[in-house]
Parts: C-alpha cells; structure tokens; sequence
C-alpha cells in the first residue's frame, strides 16, 4: 500500500525544537548572544535547535562566526549546522548534520536555479524555502526545497499566505515537508541601559514561537534532517500548546502517518486527528481539514479522547492529500507572553498524508 520508498518503519521519538534563530552573529539582531538562546531552550525542555544567521552580514564565512562560536554547543540539545542564504530573491535555510561549505552558497546566491541544483546534489545539504510571502519573498524554484517554512514568527494571520503557497505546490504535485521557524533576532536586556527599540520584540517572538515537532527513528541531526524532508512534523504556535497528528487507515494493516503516501484504489479511508501532551486542561478545538487546498471538513475535537475522525474515499487513479489545522485557546507560554495573542486561534497544523503522489516526480 505504501508507496515510500524510505525504509521508515513507523518507530521513533517526537523532538520539539525551532529551525530558524539570528544571534548575535547577525548584525540585526540585539541583546541575543549565542549562549543566550542555547540557555533558555535548555531551560524550556527543547530537544534541538538550528540557529540560522544571514551569512550576507560575515559575507558567507558563517562557519568563522556562528558555527566556531565557542558557545555553540549543548550537552542537552541537538544542534544543527545553518544558515540563512540571504540573497537579494529570497531567503533560504541551510542545514547540515555536519558542518558543510556554506561559503559556496553565498558565493553562488545568484546563480541560475539548475546551477544551484547542481551544487546541492553535491553537497548533501537540506534547502528549506523561508517565509515564501514577505517583502523578502522566496524567489527561487520549489524544485530546490526539501521543507517550507509555513509559519514564520508568531503572528498567525500573515502566516495563511505562506500556507497557500504550499498548498499550491502540493496541489501541483510536489510533496514537501512543512516547518515553522521562529525567526526572532532579539534577546531581553540583561540591563534597561542595553534595552533598544526592538528589545519588545524578545517577549512576543523568542525560541519556539512557533515550535516544530519532529518524529525522529533516532536523536540525531541525519534523523532529524530526513524526517522534515518527510514530512512527519507539525507545528504548534508555541511548544506548550497539543501537538498534532494525522493518521489514516487504509485497511492495509498499517497506520498512515503524516508525510506518507499510499495507492488510493477507491476505498474507504478512516482519518484520524490526535492532540496530545500540551495545551489548557477541558479546552475546546476544533480542527479544519484541507484536502486538495479546499477545506473538506470542520469538526470538533472531543475533549475527552482528543481526537476527531473522519472517512472519505480519495479518488483511484488521481491525486489527493489531506492535512489538518487546529483552532482554538493558546496555551499560556510564560516565558513569551506576548505571543500568544499574535497566534490568535491557530493552535497547530499538521503535515499531509498523501495518496497517489509519484514518489519519483
Ligand atoms: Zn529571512
Ligand atoms: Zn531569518
């Protein structure tokens, strides 16, 4: 029935952390050392971390900078090897598990796409599309990305244009893996005197704002690198608030879970919507659920068993995907306060579950 082609088989451990930080390193950012932001995830219980700086502001050379920052380590997070590709159409994450040539990204931001392409296959580096709808929009082809970030900062509301973005790419055939990513840049002042004019920004958009959840075979950067390509994330507004997970049984045997893709033969499929760990005690959601960039249903969450379900019989020979958004109260994050009303009602949206998609397009 499955048509992946990973070898996943389904066994792992959900890890919550955020893929896109600016320190210090980036020269628009304020009171927001390194360590800073390292200490306060470990304080929070995150599991790991990619802090992202623009290489424009050390001219590409992020491994002098960021990456030998000698507070660039954590015995209790995983920490990735990023940056953001900050070229003049749009902005792009790099990742490794292992430090890679970012310097020969940077020197090469404004190449065609298919010579970029080229570069890529050669680095084994993971290209995730950032912010696609912003003045600094993504401008380059999708074809690059193995993620999207959907949901950039706090603020839900301008997010749903990120979102449609992607569902014009899943619609068209692509299947990629879906991230938020905080972006904050500003730390709190350690003293008023360092305070400048973006320091309230540090207590409305801090690590975790959105958090991204991944399910992991193992705790490790390779494992968390093929697991958003994948697709088996969601992402919550804040790391507090339920997780979200969509599952399907096909009557196969095996569960469907997000980020897979299965023959549709024009039977019966059961869905299920699961929230687990976070959010308010008795809270009340409800979840929408997208299928093929149309919302197919909205039905309420019950409270009790924290699920939904649904049926439907995606179409043999054609394409379908579902996924799931979940409305409702925010979980109280104490240690950002002010970004709870900057999400309003969006709690957490899930990854697709796919049937029909041409594992090899
Ligand atoms: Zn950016
Ligand atoms: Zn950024």
């Amino acid at each position: 029935m499955a048509l992946n082609s990973s070898g996943f088989d389904g066994k792992g451990v959900w890890l919550k952390g955020d893929w896109h930080l600016h320190s210090c390193h980036s020269a628009d950012s304020t009171n927001n050392p390194v360590g800073k932001i390292i200490g306060f995830a470990e304080r929070l219980g995150f599991d790991y971390l990619t802090i992202t700086d623009h290489d424009v502001h050390v001219e590409g050379d992020v491994a002098g900078h960021t990456w030998s920052d000698p507070a660039y380590r954590s015995d209790r997070l995983l920490l990735l090897y990023g940056a953001e590709l900050t070229a003049p159409r749009g902005h792009v994450n790099l990742y490794g598990s292992e430090p890679y040539d970012h310097q020969r990204f940077f020197d090469h931001r404004n190449a065609r796409d298919w010579d970029l392409t080229a570069l890529k296959r050669a680095s084994d580096v993971h290209w995730s599309a950032n912010h696609p709808v912003t003045s600094n929009h993504y401008g380059f082809s999708f074809d690059l990305a193995d993620s999207i970030e959907v949901w950039n900062g706090p603020m839900w509301p301008k997010n749903a244009a990120n979102v449609r973005v992607w569902d014009n790419m899943l619609l068209s055939g692509r299947m990629i893996g879906a991230r938020g990513g905080s972006d904050a840049h500003h730390g709190v002042a350690d003293r008023p005197e360092r305070a400048t004019r973006w320091t309230p920004e540090a207590t409305m958009n801090y690590v975790g704002t959105p958090t991204t959840w991944v399910f992991v075979r193992e705790r490790s950067g390779d494992a968390l690198l093929e697991a958003l390509a994948a697709g088996r994330t969601c992402v919550c507004a804040n790391p507090f608030n339920p997780r979200v997970e969509l599952v399907a049984d096909t009557g196969g045997g095996d569960e469907m879970m997000m980020g897979d893709n299965a023959r549709a033969e024009g039977r019966t499929v059961s869905f299920e919507v699961r929230l687990s760990e976070g959010g308010p005690e008795e809270a009340e959601y409800s979840v929408r659920i997208i299928k093929n960039r149309e919302t197919f249903a909205t039905l309420p969450i019950d409270p009790a068993t924290r699920t939904a379900r649904f049926t439907d019989t995606p179409a043999a020979g054609e394409r379908s995907y579902y996924r799931a958004e979940v409305d409702g109260p925010q979980a109280a994050y104490a240690d950002v306060p002010g970004s709870m009303a900057l999400s309003a009602d969006k709690v957490a949206l899930s990854n697709p579950l796919y049937f029909n998609y041409d594992p090899g397009f």
